[in-house]
Parts: C-alpha cells; structure tokens; sequence
C-alpha cells in the first residue's frame, strides 16, 4: 500500500477531536505524510432552506456575528493544535471556514489532492445514529480512503 501523503483530518471541535487528531498524526509520522485540519462552522441560515429575513438579525447583523463566531472558532482550533504537541518535522496547517461541513470537507479533499480524510465516526450530532451524518456523507463522497475514529461516546 503507497503511504499516504496528505492526510485531512476533520474536526467539530468536540472533545473528541484531540483523539481523531492524535490517530492522524500516528499515520501521519509513520509515512512522513502533512496534515490539514479542517472544521467548518455551520451557520443556522446555511442549514435552513427557509431563512426568513422578518424573523432573523438582518444579513449585516449576521456578518459580525458570523466574523465573531469564526474568530472564537480559529481560537479553539489553535488551542486544539497547541494541546496537541505535534513533533515539529510534520507540516501541520489549518482552515477555519464557513459552510455545510460535509460539503466543505469533500471540496477541500479534492483542491488539496488529500489521500486519506481522518474524522469521528461521530461527532456533536450523530449519536442515534450508526454512523453520524456528516461521516456518512464524506464516506459517500470523498476522493480518497477514508478513517472513521471510533469516537469515546460511541464505545461507551
Ligand atoms: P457527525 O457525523 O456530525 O456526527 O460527526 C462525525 C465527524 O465528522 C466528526 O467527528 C468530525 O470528524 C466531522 N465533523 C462533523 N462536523 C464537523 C465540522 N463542523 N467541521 C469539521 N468536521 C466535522
């Protein structure tokens, strides 16, 4: 099996997420492969198709709030990767992004030539489920091989 090379791992910024991380970065030691993290903050208008401007701040309201949101976001993300401790030889980046998550992560999959997407088998909404829904869609539609981590709640 050809090593994989560029390895994105999907996070919810959950607790879990450090777990997911530290499986990417075992693979990732072992063939020298760089890493992209990658969480997509969901915005309620993103989920809803039936946005309604008379009951919701208008789309400049929701700007600010959306800046402010990414902001706390990318904070979490750092303090995600500093709580990691990555050993300084493997290329580590990260995107912070707006959108629907499975969608995003498929996309940026594809731009970023990623051999391998590591996520949760679950993260904050798929616990009814056997698989959660975002895992589900990117195992449904990613370019390359994908790892479902079986996530702590999700054992128990
Ligand atoms: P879910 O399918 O939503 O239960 O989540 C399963 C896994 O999908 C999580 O453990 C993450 O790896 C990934 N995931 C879910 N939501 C996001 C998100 N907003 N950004 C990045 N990855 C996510």
């Amino acid at each position: 099996m050809d090593a994989y090379k560029h390895i994105l791992v999907a996070v919810d910024l959950s607790d879990d997420s450090a777990l997911i991380c530290h499986k990417a970065v075992e693979i990732a030691l072992q063939s020298q492969s760089s890493i992209l993290l990658v969480h997509v903050t969901e915005f309620i208008y993103q989920m809803s198709t039936s946005y309604d401007p008379l009951f919701y701040p208008s789309m400049e309201e929701l700007a600010v709030d959306e800046e402010e949101i990414l902001k706390l976001s990318q904070t979490k993300m750092n303090d995600l990767i500093n709580a990691l401790d990555v050993p300084g030889d493997i290329n580590l980046n990260n995107k912070v992004l707006p959108g629907i998550p499975k969608t995003e992560i498929v996309r940026l999959a594809e731009e970023n030539h990623s051999d391998l997407i590591v996520c949760g088998s679950h993260g904050r909404s798929g616990f009814e489920l056997l698989l959660g829904s975002t895992a589900n869609a990117i195992l449904h539609h990613a370019p390359c091989d994908v790892l479902a981590v079986r996530t702590r709640k999700n054992r128990e």
